[in-house]
C-alpha cells in the first residue's frame, strides 16, 4: 500500500481539498511516524533533495487553486511585519494588533481567527506585496534544515497539499527506494 504513495500524491495536480483531507487521513499516521523517525536516519542529499522536491511540488500544484493555508492557518507575524502592515492601513500598530492579532501562550502574535481576513474569493491575497513573511515562505520545506522542521512539517501534512506531496514523495525515495 505505501508504494501508492507518490501516485496517490500526483492526483493531487488540481486541488480538491476533499479529497486531499481523506488521503492524509489514509497516510497521516505513517507519514508522521516516519517524520517523527528521520532524525535516525542517514540520508544523503536530504535537504537537496527536499528542495527538488519542494520545486517540483510548486510547479505541479497550484496554491490559487488551494488556498487551504490562509483558509484554515494562521501566519505568525514578526514586528517587522505589523508595522509594514498597519502603516499600509494607517493604523497605529496597536490599533492593528487589537483589531486582528494576539499573542498566544508561547509568545507567537497570529490572527485571531480563520481564514484569513485579506482573503480574497479568488484566493489571492489583498495585501500580497506586503504580507507577512511566515506567508511569503510557507510552508519552508526548503528553508530550514529538514531534520529540524519534522514538528512543523507533521503540522503541515494535514493542511498544505505541496508539504504532503514532498514528504509522500520523500517518504518513497527513502522507504521503498522508488
Ligand atoms: S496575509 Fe495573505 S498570504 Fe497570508 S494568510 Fe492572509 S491571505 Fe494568505
Ligand atoms: S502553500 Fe500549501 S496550503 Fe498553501 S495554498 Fe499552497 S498548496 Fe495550499
Amino acid at each position: 500500500m505505501y508504494l501508492q504513495f507518490i501516485e496517490m500524491a500526483k492526483k493531487i495536480k488540481t486541488v480538491n481539498l476533499k479529497t486531499f483531507k481523506r488521503q492524509v487521513g489514509q497516510k497521516r499516521k505513517v507519514l508522521t511516524t516516519f517524520l517523527r523517525g528521520i532524525h535516525n536516519r542517514k540520508v544523503s542529499r536530504l535537504n537537496q533533495r527536499v528542495k527538488e522536491l519542494d520545486q517540483q511540488a510548486f510547479q505541479e500544484i497550484d496554491c490559487l487553486d488551494c488556498g487551504n493555508c490562509c483558509k484554515q492557518m494562521t501566519p505568525t507575524y514578526t514586528k517587522k511585519d505589523i508595522k509594514r502592515i498597519s502603516s499600509h492601513f494607517k493604523m497605529t500598530e496597536k490599533e492593528y494588533f487589537d483589531k486582528y492579532l494576539y499573542k498566544d501562550e508561547s509568545g507567537d502574535i497570529m490572527h485571531q481567527s480563520t481564514p484569513c481576513y485579506f482573503l480574497q474569493r479568488d484566493n489571492k491575497c489583498s495585501i500580497y506585496e506586503i504580507r507577512p513573511d511566515d506567508c511569503r515562505g510557507f510552508p519552508h520545506l526548503h528553508k530550514s534544515d529538514f531534520k529540524n522542521a519534522s514538528t512543523i512539517n507533521i503540522q503541515n501534512i494535514d493542511y498544505c497539499p505541496i508539504t504532503f506531496k514532498v514528504v509522500s514523495a520523500l517518504y518513497d525515495q527513502i522507504v521503498n527506494k522508488k
